[in-house]
């Protein structure tokens, strides 16, 4: 039997997934979307309702072209699709004034007041004193760097994830979920996929397979990434009223230490009735497939007294919901997009570092008109495989 061929095939249809296969359908490729669960799903990354999205991003200038364009993508999306997809509330950043040399973001605040500065960016540096002032909730000593971007906000992760499949399937896309992809080999000219339900031919594939990720890439990009398990709680505010996104913008507090870092979202609208709160922890990696995903009683009472009670007031330690998100980072903790070695036909691009989501719909156009044309209007050239060998 002659299979179909299609021009795309994407495997995992989470954050990057779903923004590729949208972008490349508005490409006018024939594509075909295929994920294991039901996306959006909350056992890979993209999970937990709400993102941070900041256009002056600290992380480095090769981001700035990519978070823009996502803005107004995701603009355009809410008027495609009428969905509110992008709430700008601002966001506080918050550092140490003696930056720890290896950390994993150091001197986040002046870094990113660079950013700002050379992208055109509002971008106030805050002293301590004035965020109290404007903000009582905050706890923030006197010996600390702050600055604020009234452009960053809050991204409906699930929603937006949600929007780029169902807009793509009304472009033409073919969605298939329940569905896993066990091998993807690559012969001439074109590339076989097998699933768990069958067999696919596709001129091109991307592996978006986030926190799976090695477990379908070569053995040189697999080994390049480490999943770890991060969570997020819900905790019953004091007035919620006073911590939605119209009220307060979210607040990014970076430590000496990695494992100290803590970030506060508000409630965007239909949100879950109260204060997100997350850490992060890189001590102890895990894999997609055997990660603990229950929240002890244990762990969401030391969080909130070791974390939570010393920075913020207003909130109470009735934690009301948690979830178990996981990271993909590389060993540089920036992007790994590239393609596979025995096929330019296929693109992996996943491990975005625990900070991917703000710019992955234009991640996903990007590689969707490399595909399409051959070449990009955005440079990818940064987030290139780091493996000695390439
Ligand atoms: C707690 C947490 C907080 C974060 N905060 C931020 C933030 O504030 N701002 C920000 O910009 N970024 C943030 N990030 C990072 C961002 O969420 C991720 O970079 C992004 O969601 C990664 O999406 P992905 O598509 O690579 O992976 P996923 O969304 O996990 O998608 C991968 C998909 O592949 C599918 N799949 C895997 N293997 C197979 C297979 N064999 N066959 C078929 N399907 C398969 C999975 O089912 C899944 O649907 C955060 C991440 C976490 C975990």
């Amino acid at each position: 039997m002659t299979l179909r061929r299609y021009d795309l095939l994407v495997v995992g249809l989470g954050a990057m997934g779903s923004a590729v296969t949208y972008h490349a359908t508005r490409q006018g490729l024939s594509v075909l979307g295929v994920d294991q669960y039901e996306p959006p799903h909350d056992l890979g990354s993209t999970t937990a309702e709400t993102r941070i999205t900041r256009l002056a991003v600290g992380e480095g200038p090769q981001y700035l072209p990519f978070v823009e364009r996502s803005h107004e993508i995701w603009r355009e999306l809410e008027a495609e699709s009428g969905a509110q997809i992008l709430h700008e509330c601002g966001g506080i950043i918050i550092t140490d004034q003696q930056p720890v040399p290896g950390q994993r973001w150091e001197d986040f605040v002046t870094e990113t007041a660079r950013i700002a500065e050379r992208g055109g960016i509002e971008y106030e540096l805050l002293d301590p004193a004035s965020v109290r002032h404007a903000h009582p909730w905050v706890n923030v000593p006197d010996n600390r760097n702050a600055g604020f971007e009234r452009t960053a906000g809050l991204v409906m992760a699930d929603r937006a994830v949600e929007v780029q499949l169902e807009l793509a399937q009304q472009h033409g896309a073919t969605i298939q979920t329940g569905e896993r992809v066990e091998t993807i080999e690559p012969h001439d000219g074109f590339v076989r996929v097998r699933t768990d339900a069958g067999e696919y031919e596709a001129t091109n594939v991307v592996v978006s397979t986030g926190p799976w990720f090695s477990e379908l890439v070569a053995p040189e990009h697999g080994e390049q990434v480490t999943v770890t398990r991060q969570v997020v709680y819900w905790f019953e505010a004091e007035d919620l009223d006073a911590f939605t996104t119209s009220a307060i913008p979210f607040v990014m507090w970076i430590a000496q230490r990695d494992e100290d870092y803590i970030g506060l979202f508000p409630m965007p609208p239909g949100g879950t009735p109260a204060v997100k709160i997350l850490g992060e922890q890189f001590l102890e990696t895990t894999d997609a497939r055997s990660v603990d995903r229950e929240v002890s009683q244990q762990e969401i009472d030391t969080f909130f007294d070791v974390h939570v009670a010393p920075k913020f007031s207003g909130v109470t330690r009735n934690c009301v919901r948690s979830a178990v998100c996981l990271y993909t980072n590389t060993t540089d903790d920036h992007f790994l997009i590239d393609t596979d070695p025995r096929s330019e036909n296929i693109i992996v691009m996943s491990p975005c570092s625990g900070h991917g989501f703000k710019h992955s719909t234009a991640l996903g156009e990007a590689v969707a008109e490399r595909i399409a044309t051959g070449t990009s209007t955005y440079d990818l050239a940064p987030f290139r495989s780091r493996h000695q060998d390439r």
